[in-house]
């Protein structure tokens, strides 16, 4: 079937100029910035213009979207970029995203998008398969983690509540008992904004003592338990944001169900070492929880923004979600509406880029590349330890280290002038951030392309920085 209208072939040009500008940049990316970035003030003067009054073709524009874009873009899809933790868009989940938005589907519910629903259905099998988690809990496909968790502390709160006879849904929080709300000193600050947004209070948290790998204290936790009374809400760590550290689930989770507690667990990134039988030790009695909340982009390589909300209750996770209104038919029978398990009505088809990637990798990929990053970490951190004024601060267990420049303990200045000396230089990426009070580089393998033919370049640029500061 086509359409005479010559508008309308004008329009499909932009499908095959975006695909031809994609397939450019990522032929020419294959590590990290070849360049150093465009800085944001002189992108700023190259995209603005007047308003436009007049239309334009929408094949040109995209080459002009795309001409303008490049030199500003971070190079997080190649092998060599280590900064925050950010996975690689994998190609395949790209192109179904490019589908997702092409058929134009909200993914609402059932009626409105049958096969962006039945994708996504068998994604979140596929997802409690790979990570090993209780079958019946129930997915929403979110934006990211931060949101996952704020789903599933949404859930956590109605049950709790519920528990003591409070219907938060109905009767909100004014009155309601008590909830308290358990974390360790290094969880995740975007689980604040959660409880923030919860009405659960960013301030009010009991905050647990962690160990020097920022791991909650089992026995300081079992103390702030035990002066507590009423419903408690307790939330622990899958791989912590600098040392990918893991809370000791073992002690932690029965500790949690002794108190009646409802545990939660912010799995952003380290909830994947259950995708890979040998790191999957990290990541044991993880199972025991009540919901975990994870993302898809960051280890999983799905496009951005890509998150799961995963709760063992599917009923306290619909009863915190659920929308109704006349016109949105229900579901029937087993057929699940996403928009039941996610904040928002209207809503981007994830599950076809989730799709596509679990199945480009498959589970012996997934494992593969978990595996690849973590021995990738423990190599580099082994080789730059051998450099004098390199000091690795955290055991690398996971995908992530944190190191300190200069004698003795290292200084902030150094630390803070290698971090600027590698970005500058552009042979790969890293950033920097604050543990235990002092300016660390920060290195999160979390990019699917990476791999040990990246190691000798990296170390080189690391320790190449490191003796030019130095002097
Ligand atoms: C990245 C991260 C988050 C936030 O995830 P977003 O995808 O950025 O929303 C929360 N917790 C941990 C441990 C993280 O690493």
């Amino acid at each position: 079937m086509t359409r005479p209208d010559p508008d309308f072939a004008a329009d499909l040009a932009a499908l095959e100029a975006a695909a031809r500008a994609a397939v450019a940049y990522r032929t020419a990316m294959p590590s990290a910035e070849r360049w150093p970035v465009k800085a944001y003030d002189a992108l700023l003067a190259d995209f603005r213009t007047p308003t436009p009054e007049t239309g334009a073709d929408p094949a040109a524009l995209i080459e002009e979207l795309a001409a303008k874009s490049e030199p500003g873009l971070r190079g997080a899809t190649g092998s060599r970029f280590f900064g925050w933790v950010i996975g690689a868009s994998h190609p395949a989940g790209v192109a179904a995203d490019w589908l997702a938005s092409a058929w134009g589907q909200n993914s609402a519910n059932v009626t409105a998008a049958p096969a962006a629903c039945a994708v996504e259905q068998v994604a979140c099998e596929w997802l409690l398969d790979l990570l090993d988690l209780p079958r019946e809990s129930s997915i929403g496909l979110v934006t990211g983690a931060t949101v996952a968790n704020f789903v599933c502390l949404a859930a956590a709160r109605s049950a709790v509540l519920a528990k003591v006879g409070w219907d938060v849904e109905r009767d909100g929080l004014f009155g309601a008992p008590e909830v308290h709300v358990v974390l360790g000193e290094d969880a995740h600050s975007t689980l604040y904004s959660a409880l923030k947004y919860l009405g659960l209070g960013a301030g009010r948290v009991k905050k647990v003592a962690t160990d020097d790998q920022g791991r909650m204290i089992p026995a300081a936790f079992a103390e702030t338990l035990r002066t507590l009374k009423g419903p408690i809400i307790a939330i622990a760590q899958a791989g912590q944001i600098n040392t990918g550290a893991f809370d000791p689930m073992a002690e932690i989770a029965p500790l949690a169900k002794a108190a009646g507690a409802w545990l939660h667990v912010d799995g952003a990134f380290g909830l994947w070492a259950r995708a890979c039988p040998s790191r999957a030790h990290l990541g044991e009695g993880y199972e025991l929880a009540d919901s975990w909340g994870t993302d898809g982009h960051k280890w999983l390589q799905t496009p951005y923004d890509c998150g799961f909300a995963i709760v063992r209750d599917a009923e306290a996770h619909r009863r915190a979600m659920a929308i109704s209104a006349s016109y949105l038919p229900p579901a029937e029978g087993e057929a699940r509406d996403p928009s039941q398990y996610v904040m928002e009505l209207s809503r981007r088809g994830r599950g076809f880029a989730t799709w596509a990637v679990i199945k480009a990798l498959g589970r012996t990929g997934i494992a593969e590349m978990v595996e690849r990053h973590c021995r990738f970490a423990a190599d580099l951190a082994q080789r730059l330890a051998r450099e004098p004024g390199v000091r690795i601060v955290n055991d690398v267990v996971l995908n992530q280290i944190i190191i300190r420049f200069g004698e003795g303990e290292g200084s902030d200045a150094e630390t803070l002038a290698v971090i600027d000396r590698v970005q500058e230089d552009a042979r790969c990426f890293m950033g920097g951030g604050v543990w235990r009070g002092q300016w660390v580089m920060r290195v999160s393998v979390c990019g699917g392309p990476t791999g040990p033919a990246d190691l000798d370049p990296v170390a080189e640029a690391v320790i190449d920085a490191w003796r030019a500061v130095r002097g």
